[in-house]
């Protein structure tokens, strides 16, 4: 693999350690959102206990470049909790990793892009082929043919709206945007 195609995979890879090994996969996801008005003691008691589960996560530097890759954390509002962090200590870690951050960015937008073109055309692809094509031919039953290939149709364009929404959200547009 050259530099460049490990750098357009890190986003995959960061996210699958993540998921496998994050400690708060257990623990009350609530915890780590500030609630609407909630007091300031409150949050910080929570926010506390959030950080105290971050600081023993095996994940937490995956878990902290991919917050500062998906642009978590506002210097001015205290809300959150993400890799051990605040939202304002999220803030300064991105605004000092700017060029760094900037440059990674690029590349899982750039990844993301082949990726959906590579959906849009294989649900295409699909949307045209006969059910009795060879690729369901081991299937004997035409009902049984037809059901798995709706199902392939419909994963694929659950793949896509995956991407558009996420892209969409970075570039300040939303879901029905
Ligand atoms: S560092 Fe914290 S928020 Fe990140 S995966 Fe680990 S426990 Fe979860």
């Amino acid at each position: 693999m050259t530099s460049t195609q490990a750098r357009h995979t890190r986003r995959a890879v960061l996210q699958a350690a993540v998921d496998a090994g994050a400690r708060c996969a257990t623990a009350d996801p609530d915890l780590f959102f500030r609630g609407d008005d909630e007091l300031d003691t409150d949050w910080q008691a929570r926010r506390s206990e959030a950080i105290r589960i971050c600081t023993g996560c095996p994940m937490r530097a995956a878990c902290e470049e991919l917050a500062l890759r998906n642009g978590e954390g506002e210097a001015d509002t205290d809300e959150l909790v993400r890799a051990g962090l605040t939202g304002p200590e999220l803030a300064a870690a991105r605004d000092r990793q700017a060029v760094r951050l900037a440059a990674a960015t690029a590349a899982d937008r750039d990844t993301e892009g082949q990726e959906l073109d590579r959906l849009v055309a294989e649900l295409r692809s699909e949307a045209i082929t006969s059910p009795d094509s060879a690729r369901y031919g081991t299937v004997r039953s035409t009902a049984l043919r037809t059901a798995a290939q709706t199902d392939r149709l419909r994963t694929l364009a659950a793949q896509i709206r995956q991407i558009r929404t996420a892209r969409r959200t970075r570039t300040g547009w939303g879901v029905a945007a």
